[in-house]
């Protein structure tokens, strides 16, 4: 079985001969490792096979009840059209009262641009500010799209590798080293994916300082910004003061808070002529969001933060447990995460490669895992637990004695 298909491009050749040489930007890039396993993984349940899977972070509760009827309300009302590539404008406003409510960063409508999930609102991003000769920072471990958007958009990713033993944070000084003069943007993940570290507010005003000094711009990735756990606080880097706001752009969408990972719905946040460019790509890409689903998103905003209370509590049971029985299995070493709902434990002891031990775990035991090289670490492994209590409880004890045979 295995997860090799995931690692190579393969050639169009039809069957007379005929083949497309494909696009130079597409050998330079890897497939998404997120997005292939969790299809991997849902493709073996559907054949039966009883997988346990803590690929994908996407949490398993439906949608909340009044973001659907928003949804269908929309529907029946005809909100089936074509709206403007930016968003709807009472979606557009309601995000900016959001980002100010609960952010203190001061946008207005014009602001925003809503966007396919937060993807595609780092996509649309890296296309309307990167050229070629530019570089980005990205901290490794990071997100799995990162350093490929950045070289979709022509540019290039500096990847400053951090450490386990620094709770995989970024320090000020390592970025400051990581500065040239052809350095345009800084992507900062907090809470992260894939290692759950929140940085502290010391933690991030020390960034912020650091970005001010250099006169470089931030892409400040928030979508995590509601799953913390042990009091732990969030700042947002643009709210540290009036210097690093201005060079702030933020990223962020509903999928994580709000179980909508279907509906796509994410958005940017940056000074308007940045907003406008983004916007002006997507206009020729996507166009707007799907209608509907931005009534959606305006209910989540707008209405009682409950369901994020219940789903967060939730979360907080399982990260509990998986975290308890990591840190008791011989063979691995996991840091404790206090955001989003993702372990990442070092199985440097195991001698594996990460990618070997997610292979092996999913032929043999039947549990889906994204091997750390995914997010640039090769000695990692992550498992997603947004998935529920019974199948966390199992696929442990598969990870325990798969463990106990190495
Ligand atoms: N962001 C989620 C993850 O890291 C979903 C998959 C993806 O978009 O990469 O698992």
């Amino acid at each position: 079985m295995g997860l090799g298909y995931v690692r190579a491009e393969q050639a169009h050749v039809g069957a007379t001969g005929v083949s497309m040489k494909l696009a130079a930007r597409v050998e330079q890039v890897s497939p998404s490792m997120t997005l292939a396993i969790d299809a991997k993984a849902k493709a073996m349940k559907a054949d039966g096979i009883d997988v346990c899977s803590f690929s994908a972070g996407e949490p398993d509760f439906d949608t909340p009840a009044h973001i659907v009827a928003a949804a269908q309300t929309a529907l029946a009302e005809g909100k089936t059209r074509y709206g403007p590539a930016a968003g709807e404008p009472k979606l557009r406003e309601a995000i900016a009262q959001k980002l100010q409510r609960d952010n203190s960063l001061c946008y207005g409508a014009d602001n925003i641009a809503v966007t396919n999930g937060g993807k595609q609102s780092l996509f649309n991003l890296m296309l309307a500010v990167l050229e070629p000769g530019d570089e980005v920072i990205v901290p490794a471990p990071y997100w799995v799209s990162y350093p490929e958007m950045v070289k979709l958009a022509g540019a290039t990713p500096v990847i400053v590798p951090t450490t386990l033993e620094n709770q995989f944070k970024i320090t000020p000084e390592q970025l400051r080293q990581a500065v040239t003069p052809h350095t345009k943007l800084f992507i900062f993940n907090s809470p992260s994916n894939p290692t759950g570290m929140v940085y502290t507010p010391d933690e991030v005003r020390a960034i912020a300082q650091v970005i001010v000094e250099q006169n470089i711009w931030v892409v400040a990735d928030e979508i995590y910004e509601k799953i913390l756990y042990g009091g732990v606080e969030h700042l947002s880097v643009g709210a540290v003061g009036p210097e690093i706001y201005e060079r702030t752009i933020v990223s962020s969408g509903f999928a994580k808070t709000y179980a909508m990972t279907g509906w796509r719905i994410g958005f940017l946040a940056a000074p308007a002529p940045i907003i406008k460019a983004a916007a002006k790509i997507q206009g020729h890409s996507t166009s707007n969001v799907c209608t509907f689903s931005q009534y959606g998103a305006i209910a989540a905003y707008e209405n009682s933060q409950d369901c994020v209370t219940t789903m967060l509590s939730a979360f907080a049971e399982r990260r509990r447990f998986m975290l308890h029985s990591l840190q008791s299995m011989p063979g691995l070493s996991c840091p404790t995460p206090n955001g989003a709902f993702y372990m990442f434990p070092s199985i440097r002891d195991t001698g594996l490669s990460s990618l070997e031990f997610a292979e092996r775990l999913l032929d043999y035991y039947q549990v889906a895992v994204i091997p750390g090289i995914a997010f640039g670490i090769n000695d990692c492994i992550r498992l997603s637990y947004a998935t529920d209590l019974e199948t966390i409880k199992v696929g442990m004890e598969r990870l325990s004695k798969f463990l106990h045979s190495l």
